[in-house]
């Protein structure tokens, strides 16, 4: 007899009815019902694993003081009136958005609205884009308090040693557009126009203002009015610093005011701030951040050792730098402070095409060959005439005197096409460079085997938090207008650096290592 599954099966070689169907037949899809509205059961505790890196900086943050961003809260306990968001959430929101590459309250808030970490950190509750951004720039001093704060306690870590620190600049980019640069007439005339347009809004009734003009719009026309201003208050500032430009040549942002146009790693010129971080080497903590508008950083080291030692009440051991920081003044300066200073000492002469070269100069006419008298302070050049102090110069690491001749000497000169032939308006000059013995000694110092070993480590330390803060956080360009804001903004990324710093080398529970500065 046989079996069941023998009957019910098809004979070898045949079709069943099924298979049959199914061939001929057209495909069935699930639809998607994009229309269907339901509720969801949300666990917000379980919407982020146990190891992930909000927890983390929630829980940092629980443990600093932040009272310095309760003063102003009027939502007190017994009076009515809707609870304020607290200090820990704000903090934490914009830690963990400035970690991730988000800048914006804007963003923020959309995220609020479905990013599983960020439903966490508000347990699901959206918070209101403009109370981010306000929260961002309105509380300067508590903000410092608080990265001083972080480094208390990465200090009392034993993360923070201030044996050796790392200082470098990062130029990081305004909100200025490359066209917003005006002369002062031009920003004049444009101040003019905007103050009228406040005032004829301004004049108008309550009611008639609403109606034909939004209340963003007026608020921009007031912002508009405020940076004009404040880009005339510039153009005094760029006349007292002396910023090498003829008045008809200065120029400044109407839309940003403060962004200065700088140098950039890649040879060409954008408006930007310069950002002054310094790191200590022991593991990687950033110590201090500045940000200014000065391009070089020839006067920036001294400011940058002050900092630290404002946050942390001592100066570094060490302080060590690339060679746009070496100069005569920070050497002395560093040497005065106990501050031992590593940074290369370049042979300035010894750079580069020959200037003389450059300037059509025979040999015989080189400054070698012009003789100098002690007695008189002076030179005697090789047709015998006479070149008297002109002044002095700071070189980098040296004080160069200048000695200038006689110009109708040099203009009726026969062999003036062999000693200075580009020289249609003065006297020939040569320098006489003297070295101070601090800087003989940074100089003798720095051809020794360790100070080069531990110069060859800086970059390795000194532009890790650069690039992290540019490539990791985005912050390529800063999301605020102004010196203060975008200090402010500074502190923020360099804040989140380091609390990133104690996830990766402190928390317990061990963060997601790719989210961690390496
Ligand atoms: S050009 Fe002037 S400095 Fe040069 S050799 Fe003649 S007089 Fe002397």
């Amino acid at each position: 007899m046989a079996s069941a599954q023998e009957e019910d099966s098809p004979r070898d070689g045949a079709v069943s009815e099924k298979d049959e169907r199914q061939r001929a037949g057209k495909p069935r899809f699930q639809q998607i019902d994009r229309e269907q509205l339901f509720w969801r059961m949300i666990n917000v505790e379980r919407l982020i694993a146990e190891d992930h890196p909000a927890r983390a900086i929630w829980e940092f943050v629980g443990k600093l003081d932040l009272s310095g961003y309760t003063g102003e809260i009027r939502a007190v306990e017994g009076m009515a009136g809707r609870p304020a968001l607290s200090p820990q959430l704000l903090v934490s929101l914009w830690a963990y958005a400035y970690g991730h590459g988000v800048g914006s309250g804007r963003a923020i808030e959309q995220l609020c609205e479905w990013d599983p970490a960020y439903q966490w950190l508000t347990g699901a509750v959206v918070v209101n884009a403009h109370t981010l951004s306000d929260f961002r720039v309105k509380h300067e001093k508590a903000l410092k308090e608080l990265f001083v704060q972080v480094l208390g306690l990465l200090s009392a870590d034993g993360l923070i040693t201030l044996e050796r620190v790392m200082q470098d600049g990062t130029k990081i980019g305004g909100k200025a557009a490359q066209d917003s640069f005006r002369r002062k007439e031009r920003v004049e005339q444009a101040l003019k126009q905007a103050q009228e347009q406040v005032a004829a809004v301004e004049a108008l009734s309550e009611e008639e203002s609403s109606r034909r003009i939004s209340k963003a719009r007026r608020r921009a026309q007031r912002e508009r009015q405020q940076r004009l201003e404040q880009a005339l208050e510039e153009f005094e500032k760029l006349a007292e610093e002396g910023s090498g430009k003829g008045p008809e040549d200065r120029r400044v942002s109407t839309s940003d005011p403060q962004a200065r146009i700088m140098k950039q790693p890649d040879g060409g010129f954008a408006p930007s701030y310069n950002a002054q971080i310094n790191t200590d080497a022991s593991n990687g903590v950033v110590v201090a951040v500045g940000v200014v508008q000065a391009g070089n950083d020839f006067e920036q080291l001294q400011p940058g050792v002050d900092r630290v030692e404002q946050n942390l009440g001592r100066t570094p051991d060490q302080v060590v730098t690339d060679g746009g920081f070496v100069s005569r003044d920070n050497i002395v300066a560093m040497k005065e402070r106990g501050v031992e200073f590593i940074g290369p000492c370049g042979d300035e002469a010894g750079k580069g095409k020959s200037s003389y070269e450059g300037r059509g100069v025979s040999p015989e006419y080189h400054s070698s060959q012009f003789v100098y008298d002690a007695q008189s302070d002076s030179y005697c050049c090789p047709q015998g005439k006479i070149l008297t102090y002109d002044g002095k110069e700071q070189r980098h690491t040296q004080v160069s005197y200048r000695y200038r001749a006689q110009r109708s000497d040099c203009q009726g000169c026969p062999v003036k096409g062999q000693c200075c032939r580009g020289n249609r308006v003065t006297g020939r000059s040569i320098h006489r460079s003297e070295e101070i013995a601090e800087v003989a000694e940074f100089r003798h110092k720095m051809q020794t085997e360790p100070a080069r070993e531990i110069y060859r480590h800086r970059a390795q330390v000194a532009e890790t938090p650069n690039l992290w803060i540019k490539e990791k956080f985005g912050l390529r360009q800063f999301n605020v207008r102004g010196l203060s804001k975008v200090g402010m903004e500074a502190l923020w990324a360099c804040l989140t650096y380091n609390i990133r710093i104690w996830i990766r080398l402190r928390w317990i529970q061990v963060a997601t290592v790719a989210m961690v500065p390496a």
